[in-house]
Parts: C-alpha cells; structure tokens; sequence
C-alpha cells in the first residue's frame, strides 16, 4: 500500500509538470550538483537486497539514463568540481563495487544504451573464488576474472580500485592503508596498461574510512576518494571524499527520477526536521 502511495505522489510530481519547474527554479537560482550512482550486483539469481537490482530494474535505469539524464564519465564530473564549472543539469556518473561477475553483463547493457561507467576492483579477488563473508548464505556469486575487466575497457568502461584485499580502512593502520592503495593502483596499471585515476574505500561508511588517509589517497597518485553514503556532489566538496547514491534502495525507477533530479530535497529536510528516518 505504502509502494501503491509513494508511485501515485511520484506520477503525479512528474506529469503534472512540477518536476520539471522545480528544477528550472533550481537551477535559475544558482543551485549545482551532480550524482554518482553506486550499484553491486545486477542479477536475477537471488532476490533484490540492498546489493541487488533485478536485471529489469537495471534495464529501465539505463533507458533513464540514455533518455532524461546526461551521464558522464568520473573524470568529467571530477573535472567539473575541480573547475567550478557549471554541470549541466541531472549530470551523473555510474559505478560499482567488488568485482561481481554479474558486473559484466551490467556494463554490456550499458554500452548498448552509450552510457560510460567505472567499476572498482579489489585486485586480489579477481578471476578467484572467493566470496565476500556477507555472501556466506547466498548462492555462489562468482568473480570477475581479468579478461572481463579487459572487456569492460574495450566497452568504454573505465576500473578504478577498490583495495587490494577489501579492508576496512577505519580499523587497519597507515602502513598498510599505503600497501593497500598503491599496490591495488600498480597492479590494475600494469594489467590493464592506462592510469587509474579514482578510489572507493571499501565498506563506504564514515566510520570505515580515517580522514588522515585522505591526503595518502592524494598522494598515491589517486585524483578522487569515493564514499558509498549517499549525497550529492556540490561545489563545498572539492578535494574531498565523494558521496554516491546506492541504487538499490530505489525499488521504483519514478522515485529514482525524482531523487537524482534534487525535487525531493524538501521531503528530506522536513523528514529530517520532524527527525523520520529513511524515505
Ligand atoms: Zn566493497
């Protein structure tokens, strides 16, 4: 009942033409943001989870994407908030986390539809068996292997790291905080011979990461840190860790729309006032 609710106020919001005034009116009046959108796994073989989108979930985001958004590579987005240029309004780019095999049918779906992506690999879990401990209970979900990140790249794609091993960055010290960034850098250089330029730290939260590892990321040779908690990228966070939207708490495409077009700002300050968790 409550998804039966939430689609009508989505329908409504779109087709009546207030989405599309509301973001005129932000725009006019100064407001920039961009998106980056975080997805783990794309499959069928389990049910959606807060890793999962269905493939014909993934689908109709891309169809999103391709028709009514304007998406661009992690570069240009970086470029964009280096700059301070100005963002064409709903610029997003798209990534992934861990080196689900699934990730590779996800990014031939999305160079059908001509929408650039990068996925971010913990090296030693490439073209291995291994599973994440989260994944202990589920059926087996295989890795990506390293002719699969190859195709990635002849798709358009881009693979940035995420680790070596998938430590968590808010509890491991700085030395090994230094073997994990630039050894996971070295390696993807060597193997997939272009400069990786973009960093997620693995688990995302604001407590799995130290903010003294930040400038190490910088120095590394590595242009942007990326996050996993939501918020979008605005012009007071240049130089500094970069938030994305997890894709799979949207279950409706509508409300997907609504949210990366920034109309649903006020709902969250409101909600947010009256202190309601969640959306
Ligand atoms: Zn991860």
């Amino acid at each position: 009942m409550k998804h039966l609710v939430k689609s009508a106020i989505h329908g409504l919001y779109k087709y009546s033409g207030a989405m599309s005034a509301q973001e005129h009116l932000a725009f006019w009046s100064g407001r920039r943001f961009m998106s980056v959108t975080l997805f783990h796994r794309v499959t069928d073989a389990i049910p959606p989870d807060g890793l999962t989108v269905t493939t014909a979930w993934f689908r109709e985001f891309c169809q999103l994407m391709r028709d009514r958004f304007n998406v661009v590579p992690l570069a240009e987005v970086h470029r964009i908030l280096m700059t301070g240029a100005t963002p064409p309004p709903r610029t997003v780019a798209i990534t992934f986390d861990d080196c689900y095999r699934d990730n590779l049918f996800a990014a031939r779906v999305l160079a059908e539809h001509g929408l650039p992506a990068t996925f971010f690999i913990p090296t030693q879990y490439v073209g291995t068996e291994h599973v994440f401990p989260w994944d202990h209970d589920l059926p087996r979900m295989p890795n990506l292997d390293w002719r699969d990140t190859r195709e990635m790249q002849r798709l358009g794609h881009e693979i940035g790291s995420h680790s070596v091993s998938h430590p968590d960055f808010g509890t491991i010290g700085p030395d090994e905080a230094r073997r994990e960034l630039a050894e996971s850098k070295r390696i993807l250089e060597d193997l997939l011979q272009t400069p990786v330029r973009w960093f997620a730290y693995p688990f995302g939260g604001k407590s799995n990461f130290r903010p003294a590892y930040l400038p190490l990321v910088h120095e590394l040779g590595y242009d942007a840190c990326f996050s996993a908690y939501n918020g979008f990228i605005e012009p007071s966070l240049r130089g500094k860790i970069l938030p994305r939207e997890a894709m799979p708490y949207f279950r409706s495409i509508g409300h997907l729309e609504l949210h990366l077009s920034g109309c649903l700002d006020w709902v969250y300050r409101c909600k947010s006032r009256v202190g309601l968790l969640g959306v």
